[in-house]
């Protein structure tokens, strides 16, 4: 076996085929490369800024998914926070902690901060009839 490790974009392999190691030699890969990749490292094929997100030892395979750092991304007032490196829109971003803090991106892995805004609103319900006994009908 090469000790070169194989690079297969994400968008044309998906993420289930390195799961179960079914990347065939029908799947041809982005590139080659001499190093290990790890988890969130970036690489640039072709000019093109790919970050990993999966890997396997037993068949020395990466997939990584090409991420867009070149430009400007709207970060204000969105209904879910996007990372201002790459425009990742974090559908769980509920879920961190603080409104106002620092996040590393889940897609290019690059930290940025946020602000929480939260808006508070009021529902009514009655609570008995729309009555009270006047003190006098004149
Ligand atoms: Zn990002």
């Amino acid at each position: 076996m090469s000790d070169k490790w194989k690079i297969y974009d994400r968008d044309i392999v998906g993420l289930s085929l390195m799961l179960h190691d079914e990347i065939t030699d029908n799947h041809i890969p982005l590139c080659e490369i001499d190093v290990e990749p790890g988890i969130h490292d970036h690489i640039v094929i072709r000019g093109q800024t790919y970050s990993f997100c999966q890997k396997s030892f037993k068949i020395r395979a990466a997939v990584a998914r090409r991420i867009d750092l070149g430009d400007e991304h709207d970060t204000e007032d969105t209904e879910h926070a996007v990372c201002p490196h790459c425009g990742h829109e974090d559908h769980d971003c509920f879920e961190w902690s603080g409104d106002d803090a620092e996040h590393d991106c889940g897609h290019c892995s690059l930290p940025f901060s946020y602000t929480r805004e939260v808006t508070i609103s009021y529902t009514t319900v009655k609570k008995g009839r729309s009555y009270k006994k006047p003190i006098a009908e004149v």
